[in-house]
């Protein structure tokens, strides 16, 4: 394998093991995650691959295929939150986040490579997280859970890169199945896996990454999230998982600030949304699953106001070709689209959003099929 024999031309000795974790895309569900609401992602068959040994004076050495940097030292027991270590901070971050829960990591040798597309909105971050809590966890028999694996990853990104990430990305990393979707209560963690065979439907889920992102994503999160913190305040309640879509138009009502009441709508209505997406997945009608796709691209464009122009040309060009339905995913301002299409007009859909793209001058955009695919897992 090759990861195991760079690692071993770098630090000279076997790796003890090797890991991997995948990317994922979220079907449906955009910032519900944050208001401790439903999502439903899968894992991408793109994955970060890490081969790992321990150390025990303290030293971490991590070294990752795909950046042309060298090996970064770092003295575990000195690391500080946000102090800036490059891309060095996501699996550094780990061991720190361990340490802090009271798991004695003492030190360890990563080699990285990751097949996942970086800052698309397919979440490379979280691979390297779970891929290094993974890899960590079982090494040091540890006895963590998936999910708790998942926090301390989320732990690592928020506390000491200093991204101020949901929990979504780190669970649909390390706990989706092959050939399912994750449904996620972002409250309490529990999960169920919804099959989703879409070459069983002759259907084709494609990603649409639109190659863009754009600045103004980090501050309006920030903004998007304190928004519906000061709905729930207004409303009375501890998060806007708490107001159920048939109290909507009342809910509304009493909401005086504009902003806010859309930020509210687009919560409340996609919490809804993931409940009827999976109804109808259970109930075997996945074409009907299309539709509420394209209404929840019209929420985030127009009510959370996180869309971009080139989001919502694919939108627009892919339905427009016959797609079932598509939306943007992740959190906004580029990075990718979800498209659910009939498998015979995947080519018609794909060269029509590679068309409008042209015909606006702008980048070709890159468009690959989301196959659902397996968790973090150890391979070696
Ligand atoms: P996303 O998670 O959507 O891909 P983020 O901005 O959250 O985007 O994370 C991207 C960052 O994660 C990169 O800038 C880099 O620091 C780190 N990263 C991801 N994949 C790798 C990799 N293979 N090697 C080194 N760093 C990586
Ligand atoms: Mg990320």
């Amino acid at each position: 394998m090759r990861v195991a024999e760079d690692f071993r031309k770098l630090y000279g000795a076997e790796p003890e093991g090797v890991w991997a974790a995948p990317g994922r895309v979220n079907l449906i569900g955009e910032y519900t995650d944050v208001n401790d609401g439903f999502v439903l992602p899968l894992a991408l068959p793109h994955t970060a691959v890490a081969a790992v040994s321990r150390r025990t004076d303290g030293l971490l050495r991590v070294h990752s295929a795909d950046t042309g940097e060298g090996v970064v030292r770092l003295d575990i027991r000195t690391l500080e939150p946000r102090t800036g270590t490059g891309w060095a901070a996501y699996p550094a971050g780990v061991v720190w986040a361990l340490r802090e829960a009271g798991h004695p990591v003492t030190g360890a040798d990563v080699h990285l490579a990751s097949t996942v597309p970086t800052g698309a909105g397919l979440s490379s971050s979280a691979a390297l997280e779970v891929v290094t809590a993974l890899a960590l966890n079982d090494l040091y028999g540890f006895g963590l859970t998936a999910p708790r694996l998942a926090l301390l990853g989320r732990r690592a990104e928020n506390a000491f890169v200093g991204v101020p990430c949901g929990v979504m990305d780190q669970m649909a990393s390390a706990c989706c199945a092959e050939g399912h979707l994750l449904h996620l209560d972002t409250r309490d963690l529990t999960t169920r896996h919804v099959p989703f065979d879409l070459d069983a439907h002759g259907l084709r889920l494609l990603v649409v990454d639109t190659r863009v992102r754009h600045a103004l994503g980090d501050g309006a999160y920030a903004e998007r999230r304190a928004g519906c913190e000061a709905g729930a305040r207004a409303l009375g309640v501890r998060t806007l998982r708490e107001v159920d879509h048939v109290q909507l138009p009342d809910v509304l009502g009493r909401l005086g600030d504009e902003t806010v009441r859309s930020y509210v709508r687009h919560v409340v209505t996609d919490n809804h949304r993931v409940r009827r997406t999976v109804a109808l997945l259970d109930a075997g009608d996945v074409r009907a699953v299309g539709p509420l796709l394209t209404e929840g691209h019209a929420s985030l464009r127009d009510d959370l106001r996180v869309s971009c122009p080139e989001l919502d040309l694919v939108v627009a060009a892919a339905t427009g070709a016959g797609a079932l339905g598509a939306r943007m995913t992740g959190g906004g301002f580029g990075g990718s689209a979800v498209v659910l299409v009939e498998a015979a007009d995947e080519d018609t859909v794909t060269g029509a959003v590679a068309e409008a793209f042209a015909a606006a001058g702008r980048t070709a955009p890159r468009v690959f099929r989301a196959v659902p695919s397996a968790g973090a897992r150890r391979l070696v």
